[in-house]
């Protein structure tokens, strides 16, 4: 029987690239976003013509909103019968880049509760339901460098990306005694919407030496990882952080 996958925020970007890797390699994918399934129509249709036999399926969910969160698995195990894998990707920067000195309160709300409070408790109905049904699952939250790269015009998405840091050693250790592992890919620079805005910025840095391979990275190079962790290949290292970032962390003098 397929393996099923609960991969967040799939229908662009990282999410989109991680989505297509895991159809590649057999998965049967539902995955989610904040858009109306309107919104998804074409692509579900591109997506299902090129992976038949139903594969792929999305459903609407911010997961920032414990009511929209409640019923997401039990709607997938209605649909696919189990679930084997969950792909914490969706996630926020702020609307507007503030200095640390100007960072407001509803823009850190608004960034917490989506790139830690929804993961957080999403997490844990998944968790929970691994544990009581013993299904062996593996975990995979998408941090970032900003976990440890501090950008002073984007504190609340740091903070934010330090916490999934945490949320993933913490329910590496919870789950342990489950058989089920927790991953953390930490990504560099990819292209995406969400950096959109600053493409020339990068264009930049990145041809001055900012990563040791000098591109951007591709939503495929973290489809690739994803792909790699759910298959099993790092099977005994629970807890661990892969950074896929072109060599971005490594110091240089
Ligand atoms: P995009 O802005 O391109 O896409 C964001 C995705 O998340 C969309 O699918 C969006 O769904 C979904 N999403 C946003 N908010 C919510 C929500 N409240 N509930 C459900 N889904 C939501 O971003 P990226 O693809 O670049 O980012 C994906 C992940 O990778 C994020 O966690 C980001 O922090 C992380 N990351 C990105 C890096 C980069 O360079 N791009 C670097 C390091 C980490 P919808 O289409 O419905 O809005």
């Amino acid at each position: 029987m397929q393996k099923v996958v609960l991969v967040t925020g799939g229908g662009r970007g990282i999410g989109a690239g991680i989505v297509e890797k895991l159809l590649q390699e057999n998965w049967q994918v539902a995955f989610c976003g904040r858009r109306e399934p309107a919104a998804l129509a074409e692509r579900l249709q591109e997506l299902t013509d090129r992976y038949p036999g139903d594969r792929v399926a999305y459903w609407q969910c911010d997961v920032s909103r414990a009511e929209e969160r409640t019923g997401l698995l039990e709607a997938i195990l209605a649909r696919f019968g189990r679930l084997d894998a969950l792909v914490n990707n969706a996630g926020v920067a702020p609307e507007v880049r503030r200095d640390l000195l100007e960072m407001t309160e509803e823009s850190f709300d608004r960034v917490m509760g989506i790139n830690v409070r929804g993961p957080l408790f999403l997490t844990q109905r998944i968790a929970r339901y691994f544990a009581e049904s013993g299904t062996k699952g593996t975990i995979v939250n998408i941090g970032s460098i900003s976990a440890t790269v501090a950008s002073v015009s984007r504190g609340e998405y740091c903070i934010s990306k330090a916490a999934v840091a945490m949320l993933t050693r913490l329910f590496a250790v919870r789950m342990a005694e489950f058989g089920v592992p927790v991953y953390e890919i930490r990504p560099g620079v990819i292209h995406s919407d969400m950096t959109g805005v600053v493409r020339e910025k990068y264009d930049r840095l990145i041809a001055e030496g900012l990563t040791l391979q000098p591109r951007w990275g591709e939503p495929e190079d973290i489809g690739r990882a994803v792909a790699m962790l759910l298959r099993g290949d790092l099977a005994y290292s629970t807890g661990q952080v892969i950074n896929v970032d072109g060599g971005m962390e490594v110091q240089r003098l």
